[in-house]
């Protein structure tokens, strides 16, 4: 049986289920039906991450990161005020530990500024005055960063969707797509739909959906684990921001950071190891497919080649808890290994080049009557809405 659809959305986290909602309110009248494999909305990356606001500070100027989190944090703050989802303006501080670090806190400052954020220079004194029970010889202080809990903004989406009259189907894996003149026929291991225009948000099957639908990503997702700890026997104002290292420009992530949730506690997280399967939270969790993927990729092995010394650390770091321990040290010398105690890991989606080349910014791949998002890493959560926005925008346009 064929079901038809004027627009189909495949993937429902929070980027699936904010691109659902800002279609329907473009166009309340028309029928769009979102496909999800599990059987809840936000499962995978926008249910396990750090749940931070981002301001903008990292981002290439210029760049899609840099534009939609800037816009990001306020739709992300407006949604959550209207739907009353807790969210905190914490601010967060960038803490340089040493003289290496002082200078690239320096450099990140400027780009901070070039991207429009409002960033303020944190002298030793001062940091001490703010956070006792940090060390750092300076910071940049990001007051506009916060916190909410991303999942629960996915799950106030989905139902919101549905209550205005939109489709979600959970446990509806899509299987396969094909372009044919006036639409889209998409398979899912249930049935076939056929759609006017379609758009995919498979997170870390970005890739294989695209290729299901017969088109070259150029690019292929590598699954990075992030593992959290949770901390145990500290006081509840062991902090009052969100504390960061300073990023090493050779990592694409932006190092452990300490993190107070908003459902209560602090945890500290996350790092970067491969994941022996794209959606696999234990260690334990192994798909050959999925290792076989990445194995067989000459892409992955060309970007250890480029990152010899941040891949091996960052095993360390995931073999040895002390050695974990030693990162936040560096900022926070007051943890002890006994109060790091577990807390569910995410799994990231990172799209790789052939060339070993970490994409870093957004990547959409536009056929005639689909869209795809490829590369939606970090912080696309804060920046869910105005990406979103930007697919209805490029889906009207082509529809033109
Ligand atoms: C450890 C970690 C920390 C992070 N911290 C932050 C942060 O603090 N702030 C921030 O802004 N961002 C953060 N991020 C990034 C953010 O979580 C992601 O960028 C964002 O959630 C991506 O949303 P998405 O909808 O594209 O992907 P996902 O949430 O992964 O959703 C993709 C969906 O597609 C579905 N799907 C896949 N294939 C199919 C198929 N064939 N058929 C049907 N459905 C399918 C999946 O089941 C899934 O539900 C973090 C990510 C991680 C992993």
């Amino acid at each position: 049986m064929t079901e038809t659809t004027d627009i189909l959305i495949i993937g429902g986290g929070i980027i699936g289920m904010a691109t659902a909602l800002e279609l329907q309110s473009r166009d309340p009248a028309a029928r769009i039906t979102v496909l999800e494999k599990e059987p809840t909305p936000a499962t995978h990356q926008s249910g396990h991450n750090s749940g931070v606001i981002h301001a903008g500070v990292y981002y290439a100027p210029g760049s899609m990161k840099a534009r939609f989190c800037r816009e990001g944090v306020q739709a992300t703050e407006a949604f959550c005020t209207e739907h009353d989802i807790p969210f905190e303006r914490l601010g967060k501080l960038i803490v340089a530990t040493d003289e290496t670090e002082l200078t690239r806190m320096q450099a990140l400052g400027e780009r901070a500024r070039q991207n429009g954020i409002v960033i303020e220079d944190v002298d030793e004194a001062s940091l001490r005055r703010m956070e006792p029970h940090i060390n750092g010889v300076a910071a940049l202080y990001s007051p506009s960063t916060g916190i909410t809990d991303y999942k629960r903004i996915a799950e106030v989406m989905s139902a919101l969707f549905i209550a205005r009259g939109g489709n979600v189907r959970f446990g509806a894996r899509v299987v396969s797509g094909e372009e044919r003149g006036g639409s889209v026929s998409v398979t899912t291991a249930q049935k076939r739909f056929e759609a006017g225009r379609v758009v995919t948000c498979a997170g870390l099957h970005s890739d294989r959906i695209i290729r299901a639908f017969g088109q070259q990503p150029g690019y292929r997702v590598v699954p990075f684990r992030g593992e959290f700890f949770r901390l145990l026997n500290q006081p509840d104002d062991l902090v009052s921001h969100l504390i960061y290292p300073v990023p090493d420009p050779a990592r694409p992530f932006l190092g452990v950071h300490l993190t107070r949730k908003i459902a209560g506690g602090f945890t500290v997280g996350p790092n970067a190891v491969l994941a022996f399967k794209r959606e696999g939270y234990r260690l334990s969790d192994i798909s050959p497919p999925d290792m076989l993927d990445t194995l067989s990729y000459g892409g992955f092995w060309r970007m250890l080649a480029q990152n010899p010394a941040s891949a091996a650390s960052e095993l360390t770091a995931s073999a040895s808890k002390r050695a974990y321990l030693k990162r936040i040290h560096k900022y926070c010398d007051r943890i002890a290994l006994g109060d790091l105690a577990p807390y569910p890991a995410g799994v990231r989606a990172q799209a790789v080049a052939p060339d070993g080349k970490i994409i870093d910014d957004f990547l959409f791949v536009k056929t005639a009557r689909c869209l795809h998002v490829g590369n939606a890493p970090s912080p696309a959560a804060t920046a869910a809405v105005p990406i979103a926005r930007h697919i209805a925008d490029q889906l009207l346009d082509q529809a033109a």
